[in-house]
């Protein structure tokens, strides 16, 4: 289970995980506590869900000047939102945190277990789980989906809100100067 209250804890032998990242903010203090605590991470960027292609474009460009920076590997992955809009089908005015947030979680990790798998790395993890924004129930249960989809892959549930990286998240921000987004993503998400 998700460890809502304890500190951030490596799983026992775990030294490679791919990592989805939402964002480049999102990833900032979890890439840097996986370093720093000899687990290297591959950053998988997969996000269809965000709309339109522009903003799609300048969060992607800034995940992968955050990953260059660092010098680690980045996988760019397909934009294909017409079949994420297809898996949302019907959950168009759902409220965020709401049944399409599962599925959009749900898409985008079983999607991050599948390049695990290919790249031979056995553990995964999401930068979702960083923001207080998402529901950190939803994420486990979308990660552990996607874990039972793909054999032989595990997902790394853990709540990366703890051990002060919520306000590294915020320092890094600054000085990376990231780009300030301001919406989740999905055109149902934007605030009008
Ligand atoms: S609000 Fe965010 S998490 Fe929810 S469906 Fe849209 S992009 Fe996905």
């Amino acid at each position: 289970m998700m460890n809502h209250r304890e500190a951030i804890v490596v799983p026992e032998g775990v030294r490679d995980v791919l990592l989805h990242a939402c964002c480049a903010p999102c990833s900032s203090a979890i890439v840097e506590w996986m370093l720093a605590h000899d687990v290297r991470p591959t950053v998988f960027y997969y996000n269809p869900n965000i709309f339109p292609l522009e903003e799609y474009e300048i969060r992607k460009e800034e995940s992968k000047r955050h990953a260059g920076s660092l010098g680690l590997q980045w996988i760019d992955a397909d934009y294909d939102h017409e079949r994420w809009l297809a898996a949302v089908r019907g959950l168009e005015h759902e409220p965020e945190r709401g049944c399409r947030c599962e599925r959009c979680f749900t898409l985008r990790l079983t999607a991050t277990a599948l390049q695990a798998k290919e790249l031979g790395i056995v553990t995964f993890a999401t930068t979702l789980a960083s923001s207080r924004w998402k529901s950190l129930e939803q994420i486990e249960r979308a990660g552990l989906a996607a874990e039972q989809a793909v054999e032989g892959t595990r997902f790394w549930a853990q709540n990366w809100r703890k051990g002060g990286l919520q306000e590294r998240r915020n320092q890094l921000l600054r000085e990376y100067a990231f780009y300030n987004q301001q919406y989740c993503g999905c055109e149902f998400s934007i605030r009008r």
